[in-house]
C-alpha cells in the first residue's frame, strides 16, 4: 500500500513509519516541525520506499499518484506543547484533519486518525471505557487539545456516515519509548532527564493522581491492526497497568539508580485525576494487548535518553556572573545552576 502518514516526523509517528516500511508498504510521510524533529526520521530518508515533505497541512495541498490510506498523527501532544501552541493544535484537529479527510476521500483511501485518551477530560468513570462521554472543561487550558481531538473524532464519524469513508479512530493513552523529546514536559522524560543528571523529581500535586504507561511499540502494533480493521468507533489503546505518579517516580529512581530527592509542584489547572484505559474492545476486535511490561520499557527508554544525554542533556554548572553572555550562549540548550534551570 502507498500510505500517507501526517505527523511522521513526531514520536509515534516516526516509529508507526518504521513499521509501514517494515510490512513492505511505501510511505509519503508529512511533517511541518511544529513540534516533530527530522532527527527522528532521519534514517529513513535513504530508503526508497520513504518519500518525505514538509507540509504543513492546515494549509490545502495534493499528493500526486495514488494513495490507499491516509494516517492522521499530526498534532502538538504534550501539555506544555499545545499550551504554548493552543491556536495551532486546535486548527490542526480541525482544518488539518478537514483536508487530510478529504484527500483520503477524493483518492480512494481508508483513514485513520489518532485520538486521544484527553477525550475523556477528568474522568468520572474508572477505567475509561469506549462509551464513555467525557468530563472535558470546554473553556480551560487544555481545552484547546481535548476539544481538537474531539472535534476531529466527530468530523471523522461526520466523513464515514455523510460519504461511506472507511474510518478508524484511535483513542492513544500515555505512551513512551525512545524518540520522545527530552524537554516536552511529560512525566517519562521530565523524570528521566531529572533522575539522569541527579536534579530532584517534580512532582506534581501530591502525586496521588494516576496514569498508565504504555510502550511505543505495543501502542504501534495496536495502531496497524485497528487500521486493518473495519470498526468505524473509537477504540482506547493504551496499557492497563495503573499507578500513581509517585510510584511512577520510585519506579524510575529504582531503574535508573538515582537518588534524586522529590518536590512537589503546583498541580496544573484539570490534571486529570485518574486514568487507565478499558481495553477489552482491541481485545476483542484486533487480539491485541500489550506485551513489554514497564520495567523493560523503561530500560529501553533509559537507554536512549543515556545516549541522548552524551550529545545533548550536558547539564552544565554557570555560575553568574561570572560566565559572560557569549559563554552562556556557546553553551547547549540549558545550564543548571544550583540546580535550577536557566534558559538560553
Ligand atoms: N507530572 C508530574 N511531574 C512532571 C510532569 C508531569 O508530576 O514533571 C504529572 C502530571 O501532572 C500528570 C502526569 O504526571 O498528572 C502525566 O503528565 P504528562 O504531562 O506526562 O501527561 P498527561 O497524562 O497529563 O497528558
Amino acid at each position: 500500500m502507498r500510505i500517507v502518514v501526517s505527523g511522521a516526523a513526531g514520536f509515534i509517528g516516526s516509529h508507526f513509519c518504521e513499521r509501514l516500511l517494515a510490512e513492505g508498504h511505501s510511505v509519503v510521510a508529512l511533517d511541518n516541525f511544529l513540534t516533530g524533529s527530522r532527527r527522528n526520521i532521519a534514517h529513513l530518508e535513504g530508503n526508497p520506499a520513504f518519500e518525505f515533505r514538509e507540509q504543513d497541512i492546515t494549509l490545502p495541498f495534493r499528493i500526486e499518484g495514488p494513495v490507499d490510506a491516509v494516517v492522521n498523527m499530526a498534532s502538538p501532544a504534550s501539555p506544555k506543547d499545545y499550551l504554548r501552541h493552543p491556536i495551532e493544535t486546535l486548527e490542526v484537529g480541525s482544518l488539518g484533519s478537514r483536508h487530510c479527510l478529504q484527500m483520503a476521500l477524493e483518492k480512494g483511501a481508508r483513514y485513520l486518525v489518532t485520538s486521544t485518551s484527553e477525550c475523556y477530560g477528568d474522568p468520572l468513570v474508572h477505567p475509561q471505557v469506549e462509551s464513555y462521554w467525557g468530563n472535558v472543561n470546554p473553556v480551560g487550558p487544555r481545552s484547546c487539545y481535548d476539544e481538537s481531538k474531539r472535534f476531529t473524532e466527530a468530523l471523522t464519524m461526520a466523513f464515514w456516515r455523510t460519504h461511506g469513508l472507511r474510518t478508524n479512530i484511535a483513542r492513544i493513552f500515555n505512551t513512551y519509548g525512545p524518540r520522545m523529546k527530552l524537554n516536552d514536559g511529560r512525566v517519562v522524560p521530565a523524570f528521566l532527564d531529572q533522575a539522569l543528571n541527579g536534579l530532584p523529581l517534580t512532582v506534581f500535586g501530591n502525586g496521588t493522581q494516576t496514569r498508565s504507561f504504555c510502550y511505543v511499540s505495543d501502542l504501534v502494533d495496536g495502531l496497524y491492526r485497528l487500521m486493518q480493521s473495519e470498526e468505524r468507533f473509537p477504540v482506547n489503546l493504551g496499557n492497563p497497568r495503573e499507578m500513581t505518579i509517585l510510584e511512577f517516580a520510585e519506579e524510575i529512581r529504582k531503574l535508573t539508580g538515582s537518588r534524586s530527592s522529590i518536590v512537589y509542584e503546583p498541580l496544573p489547572q484539570d490534571d486529570p485525576q485518574q486514568r487507565r484505559p478499558d481495553i477489552t474492545k482491541a481485545r476483542t476486535l484486533l487480539g491485541w494487548e500489550p506485551k513489554v511490561s514497564l520495567e523493560e520499557g523503561l530500560r529501553q527508554t533509559v537507554e536512549y535518553f543515556r545516549a541522548a544525554g552524551r550529545h545533548r542533556l550536558r547539564s552544565y554548572r554557570c555560575f553568574l556572573p561570572p560566565c559572560s553572555i557569549a559563554a552562556r550562549k556557546a553553551l547547549p540548550w540549558k545550564a543548571v545552576k544550583l540546580g535550577r534551570e536557566i534558559h538560553i
